[in-house]
């Protein structure tokens, strides 16, 4: 089973318009469903921050705390469909950040329910 670290929009998850952190991503993974490719084994969850410098660090202390490395790291739904869009960083450009830190692929959007 792949493992994999799904970061969420900080955003619009501590609004409580349908946190993607209730099931949404996590069943997704759990059911290989949406992005997903196969079930998934979800070793990090957690949240981007306004402005999104912590993004980086925080993947990083994720991987060096839990000693594991995800094969994937999935943006969530929220993030990559915001509307109106981020005002700071765009999911590609978080992705392209993400990537070149660690060497991970990322893929855009977890699931698709609404
Ligand atoms: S920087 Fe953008 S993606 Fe990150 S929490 Fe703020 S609004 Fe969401």
């Amino acid at each position: 089973m792949k493992k994999v670290a799904v970061i969420g929009c900080g955003s619009y998850m501590q609004s409580g318009y349908g946190c993607p952190g209730e099931w949404r991503c996590l069943k997704a993974a759990a059911l290989g469903e949406g992005n997903f490719e196969g079930p998934s084994q979800v070793i990090a969850f957690f949240t981007c921050e306004c402005p999104g410098r912590t993004v980086g660090p925080n993947m990083g202390m994720a991987m060096k705390l839990s000693e594991m490395k995800p094969d994937a790291i999935y943006l969530s739904s929220c993030l990559v469909k915001a509307n109106p869009g981020c005002p700071y960083v765009g999911p590609q450009e978080l992705a392209g950040i993400l990537e070149k830190q660690t060497g991970i692929k990322v893929v855009q959007g977890t699931h698709d329910y609404h």
